[in-house]
């Protein structure tokens, strides 16, 4: 599938749930959390058929998030079913870590049964090393199981664990450096994300935005210069640099300041109550569950609605302009 603007479209983001064990403050900070009605929320069948007909449009890879994707009960029955599926070679999962080292009913961690479902890639969010940072910014004391999770996955095999870390002025600036060396140590690749305006409190401040640009200059500050690395790329907008002394690669996804970020978008998002989202920095959504659920159309009809919407795939998101926070990204599968 290509859109207007020659985006070619190949990956799907699904977000399969909108509950979480956490509460980061950027992105699903309220204790007394309002959760969608089940009913509203997609069944896997109704995500796998999506997903066959997608497959069957072009979209190859996928990435499971949420909310925390491993909330959701049987969820490795659900990355098993997603194995199956002709076309799609290559299946990563988004997620805080913290249930990774959950033991399952077979004796082996929730890791090691992702991995042996044929999962790919590993994105484990975190943006502290701190204990005490950990807790204010999740709302969780649970910062070793974060870690647990993260070397339950390294034991697993997988090809690619990535480290994502929001950047927050005056909670970890002064972290970066050991977070570098946290991962360097662990063979991560840590990836440094900018704040975006897509939570329902009002975090995105001149006051806690700290820029991709300015976290790249205290790092070379410390560690020398850093080398752009444009060759090399994963499925994602983050733009990689290599540390000199180790060649450590490290990437930054600079939504709000990088005016490139949206030229090799390959993206569409599923949420969990089923809109099909061209953007996440757009207001535009599109009800999939409506189609899904209409026992008058089938799967041709289906497939049309995946070419509607990428017909409607804006060329570059609206953060930096006009974006109102209506929703929060827990819901949209950040
Ligand atoms: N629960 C999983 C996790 O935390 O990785 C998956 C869902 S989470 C919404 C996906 C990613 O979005 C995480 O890396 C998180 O840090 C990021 N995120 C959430 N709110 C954000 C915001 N306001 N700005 C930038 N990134 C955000
Ligand atoms: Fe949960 Fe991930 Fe949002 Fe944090 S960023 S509240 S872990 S969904």
């Amino acid at each position: 599938m290509e859109d207007r603007f020659g985006h070619h479209i190949n990956y799907l983001r699904v977000s399969i749930t909108d509950r979480c064990n956490e509460r980061c403050q950027y992105c699903m900070p309220v204790e007394t959390q309002e959760w969608l009605p089940r009913e509203e929320v997609l069944s896997y069948e109704e995500i796998l058929r999506t997903i066959r007909v997608g497959a069957g449009m072009g979209i190859s890879k996928l990435r499971i998030t949420g909310g925390e994707p491993l909330t959701r009960r049987n969820v490795l029955w659900f990355f098993e079913q997603l194995n199956r599926i002709e076309r799609i070679n290559d299946v990563g999962i988004s997620t805080n870590g913290t249930l990774l080292g959950q033991m399952t009913p077979e004796g082996i961690t929730t890791a090691q049964a992702l991995k042996n479902a044929g999962v790919r890639t590993v994105n484990v969010s975190l943006d502290t090393l701190d204990r005490k940072t950990y807790a204010e910014t999740t709302g969780r004391d649970i910062f070793p199981r974060a870690i647990e999770g993260i070397d339950a996955a390294r034991e697993a095999g997988f090809e690619k664990i990535k480290i994502n870390t929001v950047l927050m002025r005056h909670r970890n600036e002064h972290e970066l450096w050991d977070l570098i060396e946290f991962a360097r140590k662990r063979d991560l690749l840590l990836r440094f994300i900018e704040l975006m305006p897509v939570s329902t409190t009002h975090v995105l401040t001149e006051e806690n935005f700290l820029p991709a640009g300015e976290a790249k200059k205290l790092i070379e500050f410390r560690l020398g210069e850093l080398a752009p690395r444009p060759d090399f790329r994963t499925n994602g907008p983050s733009s990689y640099y290599e540390l000199p002394e180790t060649g450590q690669l490290i990437g930054f996804i600079g939504a709000m300041t990088n005016l490139h970020f949206c030229e090799t978008c390959n993206k569409l998002r599923l949420t969990s109550e089923g809109k099909l989202r061209p953007c996440l920095g757009s207001h535009l959504e599109f009800d999939m569950r409506e189609v899904l659920r209409n026992l008058e159309m089938d799967d041709n009809d289906v497939a049309k609605f995946f070419l509607e919407v990428v017909e409607r795939k804006p060329e570059q998101h609206e953060f930096r302009e006009s974006y109102k926070p209506g929703r929060k990204m827990i819901a949209i599968g950040g």
